[in-house]
């Protein structure tokens, strides 16, 4: 009876692995299907692994289209998962209709783009696509403290670089004359005072609920104060929107929409010295700029309640604001409040330091922007805070180029091995295991070589190496440097295989990256910086090209006078 159960399911199970890889179903992985599906039954292994054997046999032997026509009688649902690619399809928008929504990137001008905000980029990017709709890129540069000239064009090349398009673009800071004019119409219709109390004191009155002394003046009043402020005096005034100072959310204590910042903007120069706060200046753009499902992380929830009151006292059109959690990475500082610190200290080397999470950075260490697309969309938009490995970010990276990335020898730290009757050979290896397109190179080598000094210092006297698709060594002598003899070309099985230069080789240097934090403080051996010997066939390598440096790892190459440098990408 058992038997029966063992060969149907075994028979289901191998039918649905075949129809997903091409005809030919895998031993192993349908018997591991098939032991899970029977633990219930209590049926030993034992009992299983023979009679999987023979039904994986037999299922290999029929063709895609037998498989395929008999899954379908035996299991449909199967089937339908069969082939299917990873869907990194995001959830439908809640009142979206085919051509008409509209999202929206802010950023504020202040640093160059990392990746959390590709994450909200990449979101707003491909849900206007998914609706057909309009996708606006955004300046929100109404702080002329932060706003700096540079960034408006290195962000824009940053969302390039993620092979985003933009169908409109402008500046918030191009729009103050209308926020001007709306503030103008809160404070009229009685919604809004101007208060000059001290920052302390209104801090005091927020905590404890109390309204002080210029919430109560006079509409008429208030509209020459506001006056005043935007000419030239009330150094300290702030715009406040009357919320409620007894309301449970302390967002709502009456929230500052505008403050005197007088200082110079890069775009606007001297012409403004009263700039909305994030408060008016979100809310207000997203309505009138005609967005309809704008996105903020999840730290804004509480303010929620503000973006929607001002937009009913204005009479302004209400968007379906979404949320979704700030992407947070283990020892990476994934915000620009604490990336700018570490560039100004000298911490790192810029925005394009291979250590920060910046786009710049992530580019040059060989991360590609589909893998992070990938990333971000497999990371999705729930509100569950999280902070995630970067090893995720390097698997969709390690699946995207392997198929691709030429393979080459790298002896990093190497130690010089003689070996003493080496036949000349010039040798054919393949650039990759089974690209075929990619080609070989060919090797010339005599007697000297250099090993990685790891696998060096392992090596014994009268231990058989193999120098990897070359030949097998045996270790005759151990000081600093190596002497073996030249054994034999057969492969010797579950012997060391070692990467190899010959002396005709191009010095190189891999920087490796490590967290920069541990434990939230500063790691002083972030980056490590490890010298090696590479084959002489990577001298025709140019910038930007990811190989793999076999036992080593990926990584992309960068031209500098002549010379090659590495970046590590990941393993
Ligand atoms: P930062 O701390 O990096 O300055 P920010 O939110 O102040 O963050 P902005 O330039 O104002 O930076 O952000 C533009 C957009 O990118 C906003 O919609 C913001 O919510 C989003 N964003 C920024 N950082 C992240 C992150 N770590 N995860 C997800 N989205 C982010
Ligand atoms: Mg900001």
């Amino acid at each position: 009876m058992s038997e029966d159960v063992i060969t149907s399911t075994a028979r289901i199970h191998a039918l649905q692995n075949a129809v997903q890889f091409n005809g030919k179903a895998n031993i192993k992985a349908v018997t591991g299907k098939v032991i899970a599906a029977l633990r219930k039954d209590n049926i030993p292994p034992q009992k299983i692994i023979p009679l999987v054997n023979k039904v994986v046999t037999q299922v290999n032997a029929l063709s895609l289209k037998q498989q395929t026509t008999e899954l379908k009688l035996l299991a449909p649902e199967l089937l339908q998962k069969g082939k299917k690619e990873r869907d990194f399809s995001l959830p439908d928008l809640p009142g979206a209709e085919q051509g008409k929504v509209v999202t929206r990137f802010p950023p504020e001008p202040n640093g160059c783009l990392h990746i959390g905000h590709a994450k909200a980029a990449i979101v707003d990017y491909e849900y206007a696509r998914m609706y057909d709709g309009t996708f606006i890129l955004r300046f929100d540069d109404t702080n002329p403290d932060n706003a700096v000239e540079e960034f408006y064009a290195a962000q824009k090349e940053d969302l390039r670089w993620l092979n985003i398009a933009w169908d409109k673009e402008y500046c918030t800071s191009d729009n103050l004359e209308k926020h001007y004019r709306l503030a103008e119409q809160l404070i009229k219709d009685g919604h809004a005072y101007v208060c000059t109390c001290e920052s302390d004191f209104i801090k005091e009155c927020r905590f404890h609920g109390k309204e002080c002394d210029c919430r109560s003046v006079d509409c008429g009043e208030s509209i020459d104060l506001w006056k005043e402020m935007l000419s030239s005096g009330l150094d300290g005034a702030i715009l406040r929107m009357k919320g409620d100072m007894i309301c449970n959310n302390t967002a709502m204590r009456d929230p500052t929409l505008f403050r005197i910042i007088d200082k110079e903007h890069p775009r606007q120069g001297t012409k403004y010295r009263v700039w909305p706060t994030y408060d008016f200046a979100g809310a207000v753009e997203d309505s009138i700029s005609g967005v309809t499902h704008p996105f903020r992380t999840k730290e804004y929830e509480l303010r929620d309640e503000c973006y929607f009151k001002l937009l009913e006292l204005l009479q302004l059109r209400k968007p379906h604001l979404m949320e979704f959690a700030r992407l947070s990475i283990e020892g990476m500082p994934v915000s620009k409040r604490k990336i700018k610190p570490l560039i100004d200290k000298g911490l790192v080397s810029g925005y394009d330091d291979i250590r920060l999470p910046t786009l710049q950075g992530l580019a040059k260490r060989g991360i590609t922007p589909e893998a992070i697309k990938q990333f971000v969309l497999s990371q999705g938009i729930s509100k569950v805070e999280s902070t995630v490995t970067f090893g995720l970010v390097e698997s969709f990276n390690r699946k995207l180029i392997d198929p691709s990335a030429k393979r080459f020898f790298f002896v990093p730290h190497p130690i010089e091995l003689t070996v003493s009757n080496a036949p000349q050979k010039k040798k054919t290896i393949r650039l990759h295991p089974t690209n075929d397109a990619l080609g070989s190179r060919a090797i010339q080598t005599d007697k000297t070589f250099f090993i990685p000094q790891t696998d060096a210092e392992k090596l014994q006297v009268g231990d058989i190496f193999r120098l990897k698709d070359l030949f097998n060594v045996k270790v005759t002598k151990k000081n600093k440097k190596i002497v073996g003899e030249y054994l034999d070309e057969e492969l010797i099985q579950n012997s060391a295989k070692l990467q190899w230069t010959t002396n005709q080789f191009l010095p190189m240097d891999v920087f490796i990256p490590h967290p920069l934090f541990k434990d939230d403080t500063y790691n002083a051996d972030s980056l490590e910086q490890v010298n090696g010997y590479a084959e002489q066939a990577t001298a025709s390598l140019n910038t930007g090209e990811l190989v793999q440096f076999e036992r080593f790892g990926f990584v992309r190459i960068e031209k500098k006078d002549h010379s090659l440098i590495g970046y590590f990408s990941h393993k």
